[in-house]
């Protein structure tokens, strides 16, 4: 039923596409990797213009113009672009996150190579990436799931804050008794380890089920009130809570992770995934490991529904796939090259296999939003290249606490030339970097408020153009 219904969605779209040639390009990332200042930059960048050398379309003067258009799913909240933009420019502030899906339709008008006039219709959406790590759960049954999730909290980066939970489970054995509070609790201590594995300091990135975490509309929902126990049989047994929770978690597959699956994953055509790649370094090689495997079923989901009646019928629908580590900004334009290596060696292995079916994969680092400058400043006798932004009210460094309008220079050091040492179980790339971060401040883990001056003219940015060419440049051909 639900490839029947896919397909029909598809053919619809399709049909419409001859119409109206439309693209449905997604932005994903998990929390906090940058979407919202990415789609906002796109806009900016797509209706106003700017130093966008590498985006040809743009460059050679050939669009038009690109206008805001009523989106195509009237029960789709909009992509507040205007709120965010004024947030960047009136209160030099950082919009507020994505934390559920948004869309946005873009009719860009163009010519063609040859000269004729044409109009791609662009339709933004917007969504969690932590629900994109759920469409691996549809293939998993809840033995299974509980089993994944109990290995990794048992991992040496993770046990210490899945203590309490784990501790409670000895409490709640799965032949016992289906009972309401026991079930609450544990989904209350599990949706509390999740969380704490998501601070800066442990940074882990794969913490499925994703709407306990990013729930979105279902806040506080019983399709949420469940969590994993150490099954030892496959089959829990009728009116155990063993039983109670894998109904549950059924229950969360078909009510959530399906229904995201088909109105919103299987309609696209291209993707940018965000990583904030350097907060995984700034956390450490276990940090680092878990995104490798996060990235790993993210690209898992981009074959879900490959062998279906959907990719019998169709050609499959996404095409192409560009990975970006966000806030490249933070780093001088030597490590930019580095970072983007860095990337390349996390998404390996999946590329391989993306490759494999078709779909274009590429890499690249940016900074959607430019925050800081580069300048070289004289430190103990030698000139040292920094960069210079204006660190966000309350951040602090060696001790000092800023107040939002002081500028500072701050040394980034270099990333490794070979990203492999970073994946060295000796963890030799990582002592690397710690001697980089200047001594007792590491600064990339300090915050810049966005830059000056914006709302008058382009957004600065690092190597936009390049995404927006892997993504659109084809299609404005
Ligand atoms: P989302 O959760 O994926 O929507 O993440 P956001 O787009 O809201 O970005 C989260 C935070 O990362 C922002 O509030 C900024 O502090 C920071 N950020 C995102 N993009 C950039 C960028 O291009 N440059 C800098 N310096 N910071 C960024």
């Amino acid at each position: 039923v639900d490839d029947a219904r896919i397909a029909l969605k598809t053919l619809a779209d399709r049909v419409e596409g001859l119409a109206h040639p439309t693209l449905r390009l997604g932005v994903t990332g998990l929390s906090r990797a940058g979407k919202t200042i990415f789609t906002t930059a796109l806009i900016h960048a797509l209706t106003r213009g700017g130093r966008l050398p590498v985006f040809e379309a743009m460059q050679s003067g050939r669009i038009a113009s690109a206008e805001l258009q009523p989106q195509p799913d009237d029960a789709v909240p909009r992509f507040a672009y205007e709120d965010h933009l004024r947030t960047l420019a009136q209160a030099r502030a950082w919009p507020s996150s994505t934390t559920r899906v948004s869309e946005l339709r873009l009719a860009i008008r163009y010519a063609t190579a040859r000269g004729s006039v044409r109009t791609l219709t662009l339709d933004l959406v917007d969504y969690p990436g932590e629900w994109l790590l759920d469409l691996p759960l549809l293939d998993m049954s809840y033995a299974a799931f509980a089993r994944q999730s109990l290995a990794l909290a048992r991992a040496p980066a993770r046990a210490l804050v899945a203590a309490p939970w784990l501790a409670a489970l000895d409490a709640a054995p799965p032949n016992g008794p289906a009972d309401e509070a026991k079930a609450r609790e544990v989904a209350a201590l599990f949706t509390a380890y999740l969380s704490a594995c998501r601070t800066e300091k442990l940074a882990m990135s794969l913490l499925p089920p994703g709407r306990f975490l990013m729930p979105g509309d279902l806040e506080g929902s019983p399709a949420l009130t469940f969590a994993p126990l150490d099954m030892a049989e496959d089959a829990p047994r009728a009116g155990t809570l063993g039983a109670m929770m894998e109904r549950r978690f059924e229950a969360y597959k078909n009510a959530v992770v399906r229904p995201f699956f088909r109105n919103h994953f299987a309609r696209l055509d291209r993707q940018i995934v965000l990583v904030d790649t350097l907060a995984a370094l700034n956390a450490g090689p276990a940090a680092l490991a878990d995104l490798e495997r996060a990235l790993d079923g993210i690209l898992a989901a981009f074959r879900t529904g490959r062998n279906s009646l959907v990719s019998t019928l169709f050609r499959p629908r996404i095409e192409k796939v560009l990975f970006a580590a966000t806030k490249a900004d933070h780093l001088h334009r030597q490590s930019h090259d580095r970072l983007e290596a860095i990337l390349a060696r996390l998404v390996e292995r999946a590329k391989a296999r993306a490759q494999d079916r078709g779909a274009a994969l590429d890499v690249v680092a940016l900074a959607a939003i430019r925050a800081t400058r580069e300048a070289r400043v004289r430190r103990d006798g030698h000139e040292l290249d920094a960069i210079v932004g204006t660190p966000e009210a309350g951040q602090e460094a060696s001790g000092h606490v800023f107040d939002g309008t002081e500028e500072m220079a701050v040394f980034p050091g270099d990333l490794p030339a070979d990203p492999d040492s970073l994946f060295d179980p000796s963890g030799a790339g990582f002592r690397g970097l710690a001697s980089a971060a200047d001594g007792d401040v590491d600064f990339r883990f300090l915050r810049f408020r966005p830059p000056a001056g914006i709302g008058a003219g382009p957004l600065p940015h690092i190597r936009l153009d390049r995404a927006l060419q892997f993504l659109l440049g084809d299609r404005l051909a």
